[in-house]
């Protein structure tokens, strides 16, 4: 609701500037108004009514990507027709990201193919698996011959981005574990970091690669159980860690250590750990509608983080649970845990 301010006399002439827009000009403009301190880091915005009578702040969530270079003026793209109410800026900046993909199995594929088709042309795809029969239940587009053919899971993303774009794409593929240094030199490169693998381990290695390169992270992932009564209790998670720490994957709980150190032990202890039941494995449940949400929401949470209309400056964390059909949000305040090891603001020798 907006409050009823007394127009003094300095305002007085950005007052009729804001009626003498709106009054003369066939799309009706308004006028926004604003200051900047001397680092322009910190600024105060205005936006105007129509008959210059009243005012109300606004504020603006700077986007965490800058455009990296203009191509001059361009022809629009007939494909994107239909969003280009999201805006020119929108639509190339997406064109410039470059987004490394950690995890090309069922959310990771899903994911690709629909943020592919929001714009998103540059690709790092990193997996060590193959396509496997019991990943057909989830992948779109998958066969029985890939499979057949032990395609790597990073060649089929790649084949998905490039039936999009067959020109003018760059698909980088690297079916290695994100364990491998140059591997990982290639991830820091990038402008946006996507895991969506199923293990701990990897995705503590994204996260320490966002921390220390200042990359924006999102982390992908599926949980299905069967309770005792043998209902089914499904869940989907997106994690966007802040950008410069406050709290991370690992303060945060969202994973697990424990499981993150025996995921990279030698094979032996993790058989050892497996047989304990240590270790969830490759058996984890899995459906393709469910990883599709998770997939789709945080295509969506990147596309507000590009736009800017979605502020993660605290980072975000969101949790859809089925068959209740609810999201839970977490207050990442709770979440700030100064004294991390791995995020923390106090400076410490990894
Ligand atoms: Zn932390």
């Amino acid at each position: 609701m907006l409050k009823v301010r007394r127009i003094n006399n300095g305002d007085r002439a950005e007052s009729e500037y804001a009626r003498f827009l709106s009054s003369n000009f066939s799309r009706k403009s308004r006028l926004i108004s604003g200051v900047f301190d001397e680092s322009m880091e910190k600024s105060e915005f205005r936006i105007w009514n129509k008959r210059g009578s009243n005012f109300d702040s606004v504020n603006f969530y700077p986007s965490w990507f800058e455009i990296k270079k203009q191509h001059g003026a361009q022809p629009a793209d007939l494909m994107f027709a239909r969003q280009k109410v999201f805006g020119e800026v929108f639509q190339r900046q997406l064109g410039e990201l470059t987004v490394a993909l950690i995890g090309c199995g069922g959310i990771g594929a899903v994911f690709a193919e629909q943020l592919g088709r929001l714009g998103v042309k540059k690709w790092l795809l990193v997996d060590p698996d193959r396509v496997e029969i019991v990943n057909l239940n989830r992948m779109p587009g998958a066969t029985r011959q890939m499979a057949d053919n032990r395609w790597h899971k990073v060649e089929y993303v790649k084949q998905l981005i490039k039936k999009i774009y067959p020109t003018g794409s760059s698909v980088k593929t690297i079916p290695t574990a994100i364990e491998n240094q140059t591997t990982q030199q290639e991830i820091a490169a990038a402008d946006l970091i996507i895991v969506a693998t199923d293990n701990h381990r990897s995705r503590q290695i994204a996260q320490e690669l966002a921390l220390q390169y200042m990359r924006p992270l999102v982390c992908l992932g599926t949980h299905i159980d069967i309770q005792a009564d043998g209902m089914p209790r499904m869940y989907c998670r997106i994690t966007v860690p802040p950008l410069g720490g406050g709290w991370c994957l690992m303060c945060g709980n969202i994973i697990n250590l424990q499981k993150a150190a025996l995921e990279s032990a030698p094979v032996e202890i993790e058989n050892l750990a497996s047989q304990a039941g240590y270790l969830e494995g490759i058996n984890d449940p899995a459906v393709f509608w469910l990883n599709s949400i998770c997939a789709s929401t945080a295509v969506g949470v990147i596309q507000g983080m590009v736009s800017g209309f979605l502020n993660v400056e605290e980072g975000l964390d969101w949790i859809y649970q089925f068959p209740e059909s609810q999201w839970y949000k977490t207050n990442t305040g709770y979440l700030s845990t100064p004294d991390c090891y791995f995020c923390g603001s106090e400076e410490c020798d990894l």
